[in-house]
């Protein structure tokens, strides 16, 4: 009997020990995990360096109120400004306070600069920015708001490709566009650069800022550090969270000067946002993916790993349509339902995960080795032919 609250359909299995790419089920099974608690565990389980820094940090101090200057998250954000389009950042604990507050930050903006009124926020249709009240109205999903009316109003909706619409849609009291640059919880759907840049320009011509959700794209879950660098794109905000903590909870919103300029004291708080144990750990992330070699590896890996993705999918072309993504960021798209795969894959102990549209998501850590990405691939291989 399970006192948990039954909102999520859980396999039945449970873990009691992580390594690496690797988890452990509490039956003493080994699984390789390439769901890594969805694109959270950037540096996969156990790292030892984040073992260290979350150990020695946890006998100096855990928590203080963000009423006092707070060194570690300084020098985090230090880093984070120095490496990146933000001129300040501000510390949330999730993906869905990130996401949020970046809509909160827009919003002050205009307020800011004498026009209130200019206050909407145009997304896409069914795309996912968390599950708190705003956040699933900014979603567009039915699914998700289906009985938490009433209605968070603010939001307006175009369709994934819908270019004529999006550009109908802003008006004069859209006070920015938000997006994710790859849409993860939608099925790994990778905005294209070209499209990045037209957007840039509209939102630029049209005086509306840019909002691009990386909290599962980014800290080089694409390859890059961000998932827009590619494309030469500079957003307003961007809110972080999934892959900053290697697994503990942090999320962040990244800003520009301009934006900025409207968060004055006592415009937003958070109680745990940015403690000393959060961001000591952020800090040993941020520092491992940060180097050229870390992230170049993950570039080259990936195309390893989607090229033979691929030459699977022309082996079986009836059951997978596509291969999707980026990076370490992969979706698998079936042409059927993806739920009896996802279990032969478990049954095979390769764990994954759904997204939308039949898509298999394929997650493995960023520091994933060759030899794992192989033995990943033997695995779906052999699904598919007893499919
Ligand atoms: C996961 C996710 C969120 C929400 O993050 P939580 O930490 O679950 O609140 C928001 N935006 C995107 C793009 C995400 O993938």
């Amino acid at each position: 009997m399970s006192f948990l609250a039954k909102n999520y359909n859980r396999k039945k299995i449970a873990f009691s020990k992580g390594k690496g790419s690797f988890l452990f089920s509490v039956k003493g099974e080994k699984y390789l995990d390439f769901v890594q608690g969805i694109a959270v565990n950037s540096l996969g389980h156990s790292h030892p360096k984040l073992i260290k820094s979350l150990s020695n940090q946890s006998k100096k101090i855990w928590h203080v109120s963000n009423a006092f200057i707070i060194p570690e998250g300084e020098k985090l954000a230090k880093k984070i400004v120095q490496k990146t389009f933000a001129d300040y950042v501000m510390f949330q604990n999730s993906g869905a306070e990130a996401t949020e507050a970046a809509i909160k930050v827009a919003r002050r903006y205009f307020y800011s600069i004498g026009k209130p009124n200019k206050n909407r926020i145009l997304c896409i249709k069914n795309s996912f920015h968390g599950r708190t009240i705003a956040a699933i109205y900014a979603s567009g999903s039915k699914k998700m708001t289906e009985g938490f009316g009433p209605k968070v109003n603010g939001f307006d909706h175009f369709n994934f490709g819908d270019h004529k619409s999006l550009k109908k849609l802003i008006n004069k009291n859209t006070a920015a566009v938000m997006i994710e640059t790859i849409m993860g919880e939608g099925g790994i759907k990778v905005i294209p650069d070209w499209c990045l840049k037209g957007l840039r320009k509209l939102c630029n011509k049209k005086k509306v800022l840019l909002i691009l959700d990386e909290v599962q794209c980014g800290i080089g879950r694409s390859g890059d550090f961000f998932a827009f660098e590619k494309s030469k794109v500079k957003p307003d905000i961007v809110p972080i969270a999934k892959g900053i903590g290697g697994g503990f909870p942090i999320g962040a919103v990244l800003m520009n000067k301009k934006v900025a300029s409207g968060m004055v004291a006592g415009t937003h708080g958070s109680t745990f946002g940015g403690n000393p144990l959060a961001m000591q750990i952020g800090n040993t992330v941020i520092d491992i993916i940060s180097k050229k070699r870390f992230l170049n590896n993950v570039k080259k890996n990936s195309k390893y790993f989607i090229n033979q993705l691929n030459k699977i999918k022309m082996i079986y072309p009836n059951i997978i349509k596509e291969i999707r993504g980026r990076g370490f960021l992969i979706g698998l798209q079936l042409y059927n339902d993806q739920t009896n795969f996802i279990k032969k894959l478990m049954d095979n102990k390769l764990l994954t995960i759904r997204a939308a549209e039949n898509v298999v998501r394929i997650l493995p850590p960023l520091n994933v080795k060759k030899s794992e990405l192989d033995v990943a691939l033997k695995i779906i291989k052999k699904v598919c032919s007893d499919y």
